[in-house]
């Protein structure tokens, strides 16, 4: 492609409405531009890439045997009240009439749709197991579009639905999808986990995330190298600490803390650690009133598992001024569990400190040198903190690392959720009728190019991994208009390129060569040829890539953080 041909400007300036990285790169780069809030309109400079996950994507579903087809974008409403998520799918659901007054809505994601097209086309076990797959662009009215294309409201997905006579050709198929991911993110070259996740309003029994690693990202993961455990961290256990907990030392006292609401001004005070202080909340409780939940001071409660207690009310709230004043008679920066009648869970790391300080149930004041079974009772324990790093791995291979990621793919088994409400069955060995069994394996075609961008780029611009680069090369021809060697030798460079079937974005503008190497450090391509008066052809490949052959013309020369290919 001849950039003087493309008209798309690339851009000098940081856009105002550009809160991380990729979305400022995507749009100084001319990959997409925005439309209206949450849509986007993917420029050929994006599109190159977006169809390069596409196409690696489409050729590892084709490989577990997956067949290709397209569902509607626009579905009729009896679908999804059949399913139940007409209501239940909420404001996400985009809905819309026709003229005849007809209800649809745009297809957030298409398990309604293509449970209908089995239970037509499916009624033999000796059909199954079966997959469908399709590239399409979904819609889902987010509540706050924002990061650019990462969460956008229009967006493209690969999902994929499989349907198994039996729970074990599920388990099968749904290995070969986890395997086929792998394959993508690693043929994608980006740096990735799996990690066990919530299934949410989708449903079903079990399923994993696919995430790319990235500063920036939404979620946070819980890791161990040593034994593959791999979670978010919303569901990442946090084992109790080993070994006995410490004999109590001195009595329990009273100390003074005037103004002292939080842990840290409290560990300052009197001189301990925070996690040897710990904290207590107060959160509504299932059916009316208040439960206590007791961590160390450090530690952060963990909604999923708080609301997991049956006493505990869902979704996890705190206790008002008017709950905790019943509770007892003090604010919340002084509660503690002694003396404390309300039920009260206590974390395993929390239940086993001893010698610790709380907060006293009066104004002001704090328990010092506390110990459970002796200054009150031993306590009711449970798990309700975010594992943190350094934790026992739940896998007992090591600690856990946490870091942040990128949801890019999410795979779950669905068992019969939707093939029971929505009658989808077939006969089995027997002549009877079963319902189906269901997987579903969705990957964020176009979230995947920004994830990409988020894990690899430096100050400069976007550092493409080779295999999602839009162009293997980009050629510079500086000063070409002024230089009829230049121009003649870029262009037969451009031709050789070509026909050995090398995609080439050829700089050919009548630009400054501060304008063309500028903006080839932000489009980063990892091969850049570098036609110049002085020295006329020098050749650039970013360290890790592969080596680009280029056709025998005149001695190149290279440098920077740069490789030079040729001596
Ligand atoms: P999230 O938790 O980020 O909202 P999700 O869990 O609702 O995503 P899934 O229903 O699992 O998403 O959809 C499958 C994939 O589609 C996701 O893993 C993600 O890559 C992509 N995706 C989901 N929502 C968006 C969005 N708003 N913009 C871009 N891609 C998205
Ligand atoms: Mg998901």
């Amino acid at each position: 492609m001849r950039l003087s041909k493309l008209p798309i400007a690339t851009l000098r300036e940081t856009p105002a409405e550009a809160e991380i990285v990729s979305h400022r790169l995507m749009l100084r780069s001319g990959m997409v531009r925005r439309l209206a809030s949450g849509l986007f309109t993917w420029m050929p400079m994006g599109w190159r890439v977006a169809r390069i996950v596409e196409r690696v994507t489409r050729e590892e579903m084709e490989r577990i045997g997956a067949h290709e087809l397209l569902m509607p974008a626009v579905h009729p409403a009896e679908l999804w009240r059949e399913s139940g998520r007409w209501q239940d799918y909420g404001d996400l659901l985009l809905k819309m009439r026709d003229r005849g007054e007809r209800e649809y809505c745009f297809g957030p994601t298409h398990e309604e749709v293509v449970t209908d097209i089995a239970r037509r086309e499916l009624k033999s076990y000796r059909q199954l197991p079966v997959s469908f797959f399709q590239v399409q662009t979904k819609f889902r009215d987010e509540i706050r579009p924002r990061f650019g294309v990462m969460r956008s409201r229009e967006f493209l997905m690969k999902d994929a639905y499989s349907f198994h006579l039996g729970e074990e050709s599920l388990r099968e198929v749904y290995g070969h999808y986890r395997e086929a991911y792998k394959r993508v993110f690693e043929r994608l070259g980006l740096k990735y986990r799996v990690v066990q996740a919530d299934s949410g309003e989708i449903g079903g029994s079990r399923s994993q995330e696919f995430h790319v690693l990235a500063d920036s990202g939404e979620d946070l993961i819980a890791w161990c190298d040593g034994d593959d455990f791999a979670a978010n961290l919303e569901l990442a256990p946090a084992l109790p600490p080993e070994g006995e907990r410490a004999a109590p030392g001195a009595a329990m006292s009273e100390a003074h803390t005037p103004g002292m609401r939080t842990i840290r001004q409290v560990a300052a005070h009197l001189d301990r650690p925070a996690e040897d202080c710990l904290k207590t909340l107060l959160v509504k409780a299932e059916g009316g009133g208040v439960a206590a939940l007791v961590l160390c001071g450090q530690h952060e409660v963990n909604e999923l598992k708080a609301t997991a207690l049956p006493e505990v009310a869902k979704p996890l709230q705190l206790a008002n001024a008017q709950e905790v004043a019943q509770a007892a008679s003090c604010p919340p920066g002084f509660l503690g569990p002694v003396g404390l009648r309300v039920k009260t869970y206590v974390d395993h790391a929390a239940a086993h400190r001893a010698n610790f300080v709380c907060g006293a149930n009066r104004r002001d004041k704090h328990l010092v040198d506390v110990n459970w079974g002796r200054d009150l009772p031993e306590p009711e324990t449970a798990d309700l903190r975010n594992a943190v790093e350094g934790d026992l791995s739940p896998g007992g291979g090591g600690t856990l690392e946490i870091a942040r990621g990128i949801e890019v793919g999410h795979i779950f088994q669905l068992g019969d959720k939707y093939s029971r409400c929505m009658n989808a069955a077939v006969l089995d060995e027997n002549g009877a009728e079963r319902h189906m069994q269901m997987g579903c394996y969705g990957l964020g075609v176009t979230r995947t190019v920004a994830a990409a961008i988020e894990q690899n780029h430096d100050e400069r611009g976007i550092i493409w991994p080779e295999a999602m680069a839009p162009f293997s090369v980009v050629l510079v021809a500086l000063n070409a208009a002024r230089d009829e060697n230049v121009r003649a030798t870029a262009e037969q460079l451009h031709d050789s390129l070509r026909s050995q079937g090398v995609e080439v974005l050829f700089d050919d503008r009548d630009a400054s060569p501060g304008v063309k190497l500028a903006d080839a450090d932000l489009i980063g391509i990892p091969h850049r040829v570098v036609v110049s008066a002085r020295g006329l052809v020098a050749c650039f490949v970013r360290a890790g890539t592969s080596a680009l052959t280029l056709p025998p013309i005149l001695p190149e020369k290279g440098g920077g953080e740069w490789l030079q290919l040729c001596a």
